[in-house]
């Protein structure tokens, strides 16, 4: 999506006091603090955390409680991975531990040498090895091509492409016994640049962390041990616990390690898309004919609590007219998170020292905001898909009016600003940024902004309420560009590696706390302005849904050019979505016109064009995986992180599946038609 930089509102009084509270020396002091200790989700030190939140919150005047959700989590006790020979000598074997830097004083800590991936099972495999690149579904039909048997072997496959859990799903899909998860340098590390300590890039012992469920059939709790509202994952998800989790054991490596078990293999020398940057031939595998490897995996669950805080602030409109605005980060981490999730964590709390301030000089917005930092989103966005389960349906449910969820998960981890997010927002945001500086050159952020809004796809707490709940959201960062950063999920994700070469000054907190309140003050409007209408536009998202199409005949065309399916009831539908779209626009000004004296026009209009995301949820859900509803965007199936537009539509073309294609272009040009309909009775 592409947004309009038009109608750059001038900031009101509020917004430019808003603007002048973050503070850089005030977001390095909380980051310091929530940094000093490990916080794993369901820790003590994850409990401390949801304190020191709570009471930050509350020292701001804003209402805040503890939100304890009983989720499933797992903890490593012991792991191994070696070579050993014919006579099971052990020949070599794996360090699966982070050195302790000098440089950096939290590096030391019993979690360094406990490297694992959340929801892996216990076990005790030795077989060959094979690599199997990136683990994804072409990557395995590449080895099968080239006659190798990935059943009965433990699959090493590198990071990056795709979700770590789908690499797990078809490692064990392909009969693999056990997989083992590296990160080769390629993505990463030195081939990116200097390695930590003398640059930001993941260094030899460095292993990234993180759970391996099965995210793309559904989010949250495997096992939905909170029983939202007497359910089970079977009625939420129509998947079992079994079934959403692998069930051969996994295990993360450094790339330090990996050489050992890549330099080991025999077979042919693998090809050109599999080579990373390990000065190695790198080969399919299977291990040269003497050698096997043997993993051990041991790992303890345990259903417990995790603590989401949630703080509010409670609007002045009445309580049937409210519609909530949702900030959200999570604060658990992979040890101590400093730029995952805790960046977000600071920048949250720059925000509630803003809307603080707003509030003691006599503000009051006209809708209600929540401040949300989550836990448990590490193991699979368990805080929040629980909360937003819980406050989703029923009678009064919190979240059935809520008008937007604004996410960040890693605030800064580099110098270029990201967002995704419903295209409804896009304007909203590019508003916003014309009124931010970027920190580099002090120019407006909207001028480095490529405009350029990506859908939403999964991998952070945004999935549940644009997913589930049909309500409009976003995800900011600024990041080092297309990779990720090189400390990801490692312990040298740190307040030293944020001082020193993440945000050492520590003004892209500064920023993204302004882009960050400052969208959730224009969404929640104020009191004093009243009621105006909502700053949604509806015409860029009717126009992202024309690209959609466009993007899902390309699909088919690659797929089957000889194939025809009929895609005039969608292109049909989204033509009078735009209709209605651009006439909401004209209504929209002619409101903004007539101000808060037309407030009963105005709150007809806010309450369709704030609800109308909802339009495009599918009660049945997607074809096999009924928890997501949303018929225009969803994580991959098989990519995880990076979202699929028209999923229902696209996937079941790439499964050549043409009448059940044929049916999802007829269920989502029914979801736009609702749409349309919805928003032409506007006025
Ligand atoms: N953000 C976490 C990760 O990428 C969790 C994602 C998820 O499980 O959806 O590992
Ligand atoms: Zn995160
Ligand atoms: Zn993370």
């Amino acid at each position: 999506v592409q947004a309009m930089s038009k109608s750059a509102a001038q900031p009101s009084w509020q917004e430019s006091l808003f603007l002048s509270i973050p503070s850089n020396s005030s977001a390095r002091a909380s980051l310091e603090y929530i940094t000093s200790k490990p916080h794993v989700a369901g820790t003590v030190g994850d409990l401390h955390m949801a304190e020191y939140v709570r009471d930050s919150f509350r020292r701001e005047g804003i209402t805040a409680e503890l939100d304890p959700q009983k989720v499933l989590l797992t903890y490593p006790i012991r792991s191994a991975l070696q070579l050993v020979d014919s006579t099971g000598r052990v020949v070599s074997a794996a360090k699966l531990a982070e050195d302790v830097l000098q440089e950096d004083n939290t590096s030391d800590t019993w979690w360094r040498n406990h490297t694992f991936n959340a929801f892996s099972p216990s076990g005790d495999v030795t077989a060959p090895v094979v690599y199997a690149n990136f683990g994804l579904p072409e990557d395995f039909a590449a080895l099968k091509a080239a006659g190798v048997d990935v059943r009965g072997t433990i699959a090493l496959m590198r990071y990056g492409k795709c979700f770590r859990g789908l690499k797990a799903m078809n490692a064990q899909k392909a009969g693999a016994l056990a997989a083992a998860i590296y990160s080769d340098p390629e993505q990463d590390g030195y081939a990116q640049g200097s390695v930590y300590p003398y640059g930001p890039w993941r260094p030899e012992s460095s292993v990234q962390r993180g759970s391996i469920q099965f995210i793309s059939l559904c989010a949250g709790d495997p096992t939905r041990a909170y029983a939202p509202h007497g359910k089970s994952v079977e009625e939420l998800c129509g998947y079992s616990r079994e079934e959403l989790i692998p069930q051969i054991p996994v295990l993360p490596i450094s790339y330090g390690d990996a050489a050992i078990f890549l330099d080991s293999l025999g077979g042919k020398e693998a090809p050109a898309s599999f080579k990373g940057a390990l000065n190695i031939t790198y080969r399919t595998g299977p291990t040269q004919m003497q050698y096997k490897v043997r993993m051990q995996v041991d790992n303890h669950f345990q259903s417990s609590p995790v603590w989401n805080v949630v703080g509010k602030i409670p609007g002045t409109l009445p309580a049937d007219l409210d519609q909530p605005v949702l900030l959200g980060n999570h604060r658990d981490a992979w040890v101590y998170g400093a730029a995952d999730p805790n960046s977000g964590t600071a920048q949250l709390l720059e925000v509630a020292k803003g809307l603080g301030e707003l509030l003691r000089r006599g503000w009051r917005p006209l809708r209600s905001i929540y401040l949300c930092s989550w836990s448990g989103e590490e193991y699979g966005l368990l805080g929040s898909t629980a909360w937003g389960e819980v406050n989703g349906d029923g009678p009064g449910a919190l979240l059935k009016r809520a008008l937007a969820y604004l996410n960040v998960d890693v605030g800064v981890s580099g110098a270029h600003f990201r967002a995704a997010g419903t295209p409804s927002l896009a304007q909203l945001l590019s508003g916003v940024l014309g009124q931010v500086h970027h920190p580099a050159s002090q120019k407006p952020l909207s001028e480095h902004w490529s405009g350029r809004l990506y859908s939403l796809g999964s991998g952070s707490d945004y999935t549940v309420f644009i997913d589930r709940l049909g309500i409009p959201s976003l995800d900011m960062s600024f990041t080092p560009g297309e990779a990720h950063y090189g400390v990801y999920h490692s312990v040298y994700d740190s307040f030293n590696w944020m001082a020193t070469e993440g945000d050492p000054n520590f003004t892209y907190h500064v920023a993204m706390s302004q882009v960050w309140g400052l969208t959730a003050l224009r969404l929640a409007g104020s009191d004093d302005r009243g009621n105006l209408p909502l700053p949604l536009n509806l015409s860029i998202q009717a126009q992202a849904i024309s690209s959609y199409i466009a993007e899902a005949k390309q699909t088919l065309n690659h797929t089957a050019p000889e194939r025809v399916l009929r895609f005039e009831p969608l292109e049909q539908a989204t033509a009078a979505f735009l209709q209605a779209a651009d006439k909401s626009s004209e209504e929209a000004d002619r409101l903004r016109k007539l101000g808060p004296p037309a407030f009963d026009e105005i709150v007809a209009f806010n309450n369709k064009i704030g609800l109308l995301e909802r339009s495009f949820l599918m009660e049945s859900g997607l074809p096999g995986r009924k928890w997501f509803r949303h018929c225009l965007q969803a994580p991959g199936l098989y990519t995880g992180y990076a979202a699929k537009t028209l999923p229902g539509i696209t996937e079941a073309i790439s499964a050549k599946d043409w009448q059940l294609a044929q049916a999802q272009i007829q269920a989502c040009a029914e979801r736009i038609w609702s749409a349309a309909s919805a928003l032409s009775d506007v006025g």
